[in-house]
């Protein structure tokens, strides 16, 4: 143990090459403003956000003063000096590093002329939003080690600001309150029920009516699913409301919870879990006082193994509407009853007033992961509309009598590997929608991404499931990824796209194709203009009415983080984090994403017209892989490698050990740290880094096979690259 603190420390000192980068330190560089401003703009002034701003935040769109820019989370502004005809003289006004490598998700908060905003690892930020200056940070030193916790990245999603607080949610579970004219810290609770269960949080708390709502994520992990309503002033619960049924034999905590369990059958599902959670969409209405929270998807997925009485399992992937107040539950609508497929109902959602078959309605949309966007009734939860918004196989259409989705039989994996879309990323992940009510469209980050699902293979043996603490538990198989691709035959497509969708009629009006999948959130504006940034690593500006490309900046960055629009003394900004990772880690390496190319150095790009900052040009990063280490690993050494890798390692790493240059690349790996796989992967001398130690799960034998099998893949693509060159 000494050893290895010792060579912990050497690493450390030595500046350990990529996995000190990864250490994402605090920002300490300050901005790059490029122009003078009058001293009396930029002294920061804290605005009160209260009830009554969020509720008329279109009135002041000069602002954006919660996540979805106003209760409604339309992602509308009515900003239009960046319209149509100027858009071509958008140019950088300013830009921050904000030090960091991992995956940037956040919506910043403006209000009069400060941004407040969050990075990996749940760091806040407070800048002037005029040139960037940084007012104050705050970091709540998440262990390193919490990362393993994380099925989808070290991110967070944003702030919440009201009455001159901020409130943020730590990966590890607590809930913060700042003041927001210093930074100071007024509070901190810890939300989760288990600390030692593998909750995270990654998701935006909000405020309303002196209350701060906040959710969880982990269900791949095997959690309970539940939203906390708290105090905003003490931090004090104000109220709990459980999405899944914990142990029936014992006192449910409502009649809800007792209705909900007739609906699991047959298993031992408080067991696993049950998932349910709720890591995204949480919607304040302030005309119904009610609170819609999105619910994720089933722990395990697989349902025959989660509850294998049948049953719909509720709420799994539901829009469920509660008592702002009291978090009694009033109504649901669940999008996939049974959820087989990690089809959550957490993407956000959009509140609106709309005519439908000539009734004036007050409606939520929300466009899930499972393909179909969803138009309901609010003040009831009827369903509207149901149209699939990409190519969806697994269900053949929802039912409108019943509201229920009609499954495709051809596409039932029990007995069969099956190609179904969406896949797990679904065709629409957490990336925001943005919704202009004049033209009645949605512009949907949407995606066409499939999976091999396939039952996972022990169980098929043996009836048994082993559920794995501190893994992933889905009950489809992972290890043997490749054969069961294999398997399935010739997959679908993999696609991504810029729709936009109009909630009515269930037609698209336009769609863009777009080169990789995962892209950013979108934003609309009065202006007619839809921004958005991409894999790629650019930002673009199309044409609300026809999808045209108006405007592209290259930021050489891959983006996720929706963009937001603001103005200040007649200057209308364009802000948006650069920084990708999430979900998609699993997905690895490709020569499209700029990561991948440039690495993924997370900054804040702030636009206006007539703007002139400039990036510093990047350099491409060496792609070469080293020469490694010789190897006497047999084949089914390596096979063993393959399935462990898979298993454990690749929902960060990346399929094949190909990264996709957000976390270290194991083909990367160099002599020094081959000497120390053990060490890093058993003791955990990387921890803090976020690289924790996996001497749970894994043995020394394991862990040199699944070195033998990354020196393996290194040595078939080293030899791929050669051959190439050659040609
Ligand atoms: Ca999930």
């Amino acid at each position: 143990m000494i050893r290895n603190l010792v060579i912990a420390i050497v690493l450390i000192a030595a500046g350990f090459g990529l996995y000190t980068v990864m250490q994402d330190e605090p920002a300490t560089t300050p901005t790059v403003a490029v122009e003078p401003v009058a001293a009396e703009s930029t002294t920061p002034k804290v605005g009160m956000i209260d009830d009554e701003r969020i509720k008329n935040a279109t009135s002041e769109p000069g602002n954006w003063l919660s996540y979805g820019h106003g209760y409604e989370e339309q992602r509308f502004s009515l900003l239009e000096q960046v319209n149509k005809d100027s858009v071509s003289k958008l140019g950088l006004a300013w830009f921050k590093d904000m030090q960091s490598n991992r995956a940037l998700e956040s919506t910043p908060i403006v209000v009069d002329n400060m941004m407040f905003l969050t990075t990996a690892w749940s760091r806040v930020y407070a800048l002037s939003a005029i040139t960037g200056e940084e007012i104050w940070s705050y970091d709540p030193k998440v262990p390193g080690a919490w990362a393993r916790k994380a099925c989808c990245d070290v991110v967070n999603r944003g702030a919440a600001v009201y009455k001159g607080r901020v409130y943020v949610a730590s990966l590890d579970g607590r809930l913060i309150a700042l003041d927001a004219a210093t930074g100071e810290e007024v509070w901190q609770i810890n939300t989760l029920i288990d600390r030692d269960a593998d909750y995270t949080i990654t998701g935006a708390p909000r405020v309303a009516n002196g209350k701060v709502f906040i959710g969880n994520g982990g269900a791949e992990y095997g959690v309970r699913g539940y939203v906390t309503a708290y105090d905003a002033d003490t931090g004090e619960q104000v109220w709990r409301f459980y999405t899944v049924p914990g142990d029936p034999s014992k006192p449910f905590e409502s009649p809800t919870m007792e209705m909900a369990a007739e609906t699991w059958k047959g298993g031992e599902w408080w067991k696993l879990g049950g998932g349910g959670t709720v890591w995204n969409s949480i919607v304040y209405d302030p005309e119904f006082d009610q609170l819609y929270i999105g619910v994720g998807n089933g722990s395990p997925w697989a349902r025959d193994i989660r509850s294998p009485g049948g049953g719909d399992n509720l709420f799994l992937s539901s829009i469920v509407a509660l008592d702002a107040d009291t978090g009694t539950y009033k109504w649901h609508y669940q999008t996939t009853p049974k959820d087989n497929w990690d089809y959550t109902a957490v993407q956000d959602m959009v509140l609106a007033d709309l005519e439908v078959d000539g009734v004036d309605r007050k409606v939520l949309m929300q466009a899930p992961k499972n393909g179909f966007f969803y138009v309901l009734d609010r003040s009831n939860g009827e369903l509207l509309r149901a149209n699939k918004y990409v190519t969806a196989t697994w269900a053949t259409h929802v039912d409108m009598d019943t509201g229920r989705p009609v499954e495709d039989p051809a596409y039932d994996y029990s007995d069969e590997t099956k190609w179904i879309l969406p896949g797990p990323l679904g065709g629409h992940n957490w990336q925001a929608m943005a919704f202009d009510e004049k033209r009645r469209l949605a512009f949907i980050p949407a995606m066409e991404n499939p999976l091999s699902y396939s039952m996972d293979e022990e169980w098929k043996n043996t009836g048994v499931y082993k559920h794995i603490v501190g893994g992933w538990n889905t009950g489809i198989e992972l290890g043997n990824i490749m054969q069961v691709m294999a398997e399935g035959g010739t997959p679908p497509k993999v696609r991504g796209y810029l729709k936009a969708f109009d909630p009515i009629t269930g037609k698209e009006k336009w769609a863009v194709e777009q080169i990789h999948h995962w892209n950013g959130g979108t934003l609309a504006t009065e202006g007619g203009l839809v921004f958005q940034g991409n894999s790629l690593g650019e930002v673009k500006a199309y044409d609300s009415d026809t999808g045209d490309v108006l405007w592209s900046y290259n930021a050489f960055t891959s983006f996720l983080a929706p963009p937001i629009t603001y103005q200040i003394d007649d200057v209308q900004y364009v802000a948006i984090l650069a920084g990708t990772g999430g979900g998609d880690l699993f997905g690895g390496e490709s020569n499209h994403l700029a990561s991948t190319t440039y690495g993924n150095f997370g900054k804040l790009l702030v636009f206006k017209l007539d703007g002139t900052a400039e990036l510093p040009q990047p350099t491409a990063l060496n792609r070469s892989i080293p020469v490694q280490p010789a190897s006497d690993a047999s084949a089914e050494d390596i096979a063993r490698g393959e399935n462990v890798y898979h298993s454990t390692c690749a929902v960060c790493h990346g399929l094949m050990a190909r990264s996709s240059g957000v976390v270290p690349d194991l083909r990367m790996t160099n002599e020094l740290r081959n000497g120390l796989y053990k060490e890093i992967v058993l003791d955990g001398i990387l921890a803090g880094t976020g690289m924790a130690s996996f001497a749970d799960l894994l043995d020394e034998n394991d862990v040199e096979k699944v070195q033998a099998y990354v020196i393996h893949r290194a040595n078939e693509d080293r030899a791929a690259a050669a051959a190439a060159a050659e040609d």
